[in-house]
């Protein structure tokens, strides 16, 4: 990792994360999860986050994704500092450019596929039904999925129901797809499968990705891996 004071203005980063601090109160404690924390990536990085359990890394990919706030530091997202975003402008940031993945894949049950994959995009009025159903055919279709369509969540294995879960990520065409230990949940074959199908839509769509994982085995299919440990990335 460059360290801020080495590095170049990068004026190119997609996210830059500068000396990011976040505690947690637990009671009488602090638990200070982010210690400093600084971290760049370019747009179209496919970048593994990797630490043990505690590190810190969710608490990242919130305060990445919008859903909370550092207690100190910035966080830049295509230069922009989120702090300085409105409400309104920080969920459009969340609605429109971001995509999360989380590891208990969160479908709703009383839905099939195809209506889990929609729902992200029944918030936009500007696409006509006709887009709609193309965008959301296409995003399964991405995953491999097209043939379960119509099927409902508990009728498919694990590994499909995260398939799904990135679908409806990425029907949104976010720029920034944020997975929190996507394959926390599935045997390391269809981990191994699941990230597979990452890194394909990554080169395909220049979308970038982070994702945090626990399994060392999965490092060795990205092309860069960020350690954390104690709320700071170490050298690996
Ligand atoms: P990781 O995702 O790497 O397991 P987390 O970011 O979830 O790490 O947690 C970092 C530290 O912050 C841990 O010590 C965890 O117990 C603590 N923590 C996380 N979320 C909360 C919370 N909402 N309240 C209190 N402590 C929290
Ligand atoms: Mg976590």
């Amino acid at each position: 990792m460059v360290t801020p004071a080495t590095a170049p203005l990068a004026a190119e980063a997609f996210v830059r994360v500068e000396e990011v601090h976040k505690s947690y109160r637990l009671g009488e404690t602090e638990v200070r999860a982010l210690r400093g924390l600084s971290l760049e990536l370019s747009r179209g990085e496919f970048t593994a986050l990797v630490g043990a359990s505690g590190s810190g890394k969710s608490t990242l990919l919130n305060l990445v994704g919008c859903l909370d706030e550092p207690d100190r530091g910035r966080i830049l997202l295509d230069g922009r500092d989120v702090a300085h975003l409105s409400d309104e402008e920080k969920s459009r940031t969340r609605n429109r450019s971001i995509g999360f993945i989380f590891q208990s894949f969160n479908l709703v049950p009383v839905l099939d596929v195809f209506e889990n994959v929609e729902l992200p995009l029944l918030l936009r009025d500007e696409l006509s039904p006709v887009e709609r159903r193309a965008r959301v055919e296409q995003a399964i279709a991405d995953v491999g999925l097209g043939e379960f369509a119509r099927q409902w969540p508990d009728k498919l294995s694990g590994g499909q129901r995260q398939r799904v879960a990135i679908a409806r990520a990425l029907v949104t065409q976010p720029l920034l797809v944020l997975a929190d230990e996507p394959t926390a949940n599935l045997d390391s074959e269809t981990a191994a499968h699941l990230i597979d199908l990452m890194v394909d839509l990554n080169q395909k769509r220049a979308v970038t990705f982070l994702f945090s994982t626990h399994d060392e085995k999965l490092m060795v299919r990205v092309a860069r891996v960020v350690r954390i440990r104690d709320g700071v990335t170490v050298e690996s």
